[in-house]
């Protein structure tokens, strides 16, 4: 994954080069090439470039280098859409600027709001935030202040500034100064990242990784797909796992559900059939987020169910096998998914679960990536076998997820959501019922 030159050709300082080798960082990538020099000269950046990169080092190093000439706090923010990201962001800050007692602050949902209010008082040099929480922060504290940040960091901007941030995204800018460096860093480059460009009014390098326009997903990742009906869907799942499991008994396999619910009522259902698994999605507790991922890092436990919280940017060298249990609405969501695997040179596998009206989707996804995925062959004898056992399981394991406290609490988050939207809870959730009804009602006629 390193390019042609070392990292004595960027200007950075000698001991952030010496310590980025004691964590095996030797030589640097493409991206860390390009961007580490002009971010350095003090021009704003975009740098596109695939996933697992090094995209964090690029602008982590000379962030933690300008910090060492004039340090202060607060004198970089960073934004991430995911708070598992914010931690390994702010873990890669830490590492490197340990030798500078480096301070960094994790503002997600989910933690104690006073806690952080107290930390976020006390000047840590750098902040690493989710968008909705740190929003929060500015609207409700006055102990800190992000008007001399020298860096604003937007990672995954393609998502955070696709419109789904927009609230919190106008309050974070309307609290930062206007001579700030700004970088911009995506997996994948969009409309959105190059208008950037256009309307900003100061010198801006656009760095992308010559092969993303061609292939967005890397050489050592085979691609697959197993052709099921809905119904079987799960004992196709866990038979693919077991052949899995006959080549690979070690390596790590994530599998991506499509919503929270699903994901929590697969993750019950294969702990009980003797998968061992951790889930982790927006309705999990975030110290039970941390606590599962933490487990599947350190490969406690082998496999992760995950919604799309998971899919953008979580670097596990580990993850050998990408599952989709269902085919991602959206082409892009794709590649940041089958990115968990096959990271920095190593060989990986992507498995998507397909029903034929998945077809389509399937399709716009090889347009996008320029490839065809092959056919997982699974044992189709042995799915018969395991049928039964995982269909009852399936629907204990929704008997005992006790659907009204688990609708309950994701009635609560939305309605949270509308009101700092400015939207009428009654309305949107009247709204919401009528939606849902109709849906049920159409599922009727088709199951008929
Ligand atoms: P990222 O793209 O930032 O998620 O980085 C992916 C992984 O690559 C992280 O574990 C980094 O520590 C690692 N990494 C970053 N830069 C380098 C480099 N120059 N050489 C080797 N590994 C790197």
């Amino acid at each position: 994954m390193s390019g042609d030159k070392s990292f004595d050709d960027l200007n950075l300082n000698k001991w952030i080069i010496r310590q980025c080798s004691t964590i095996g960082v030797k030589s640097p990538t493409p991206i860390q090439t390009h961007c580490i020099p002009e971010i350095l000269r003090g021009v704003d950046c975009i740098g596109a470039a695939k996933t697992g990169s090094g995209k964090t080092l690029a602008f982590a190093l000379p962030i933690i280098q300008k910090l060492c000439e004039d340090p202060y706090g607060i004198f970089a923010l960073v934004l991430t859409p995911t708070r598992e990201l914010a931690y390994q962001i702010a873990d890669q800050f830490a590492i490197v600027g340990k030798p500078i007692n480096i301070r960094c602050s994790v503002i997600v949902g989910g933690i104690d709001m006073v806690e952080q209010g107290i930390q976020l008082s006390r000047h840590p040099h750098i902040v690493v935030a989710t968008p909705g929480r740190l929003a929060d922060h500015l609207e409700s504290c006055k102990t800190f202040s992000l008007s001399r940040i020298k860096f604003l960091v937007v990672d995954e901007a393609d998502r955070l500034l696709g419109g789904q941030f927009d609230d919190q995204i106008k309050t974070i800018f309307a609290s930062l100064p206007k001579s700030r460096q700004n970088l911009f860093f995506s997996a994948t480059i969009t409309d959105t990242l190059e208008s950037l460009k256009e309307i900003s009014n100061k010198e801006v390098i656009l760095y992308q990784d010559p092969s993303l326009a061609e292939v967005a997903t890397v050489d050592q990742l085979e691609q697959f797909y197993v052709l099921c009906s809905k119904d079987v869907k799960e004992a196709y799942l866990v038979q693919v796992i077991r052949e899995y499991r006959e080549k690979d008994e070690d390596g790590s396999i994530i599998i991506f559900t499509d919503t929270c619910k699903s994901c929590q009522v697969l993750s019950m259902t294969l702990n009980e059939v003797g998968f061992d698994n951790v889930a982790l999605h927006s309705m999990c507790p975030q110290q039970q987020r941390l606590a599962g991922l933490a487990k599947f890092k350190s490969k406690t436990v082998k496999i992760l169910f995950a919604t799309d919280v998971a899919s953008r940017g979580l670097d596990i060298p580990t993850v050998s096998l990408v599952i989709n249990h269902s085919v991602p609405k959206v082409p892009k969501e794709y590649i940041h998914r089958v990115g968990r695997t096959a990271r920095a040179g190593r060989i990986g596998k992507a498995i998507t679960l397909l029903t034929p009206s998945d077809i389509k989707l399937l399709q716009s996804i090889e347009e996008l990536i320029k490839t065809t995925l092959k056919e997982f062959k699974v044992d189709e004898t042995e799915v018969g076998k395991i049928f039964t056992q995982i269909s009852v399981t399936k629907s204990e394991s929704f008997l005992k997820l006790d659907e009204g406290d688990f609708f309950e609490k994701s009635l609560i988050n939305k309605r949270k959501k509308w009101i700092l939207e400015g939207l009428d809870p009654d309305e949107e959730e009247a709204k919401l019922f009528k939606k849902y009804k109709r849906k049920k009602k159409k599922n009727k006629v088709i199951s008929k």
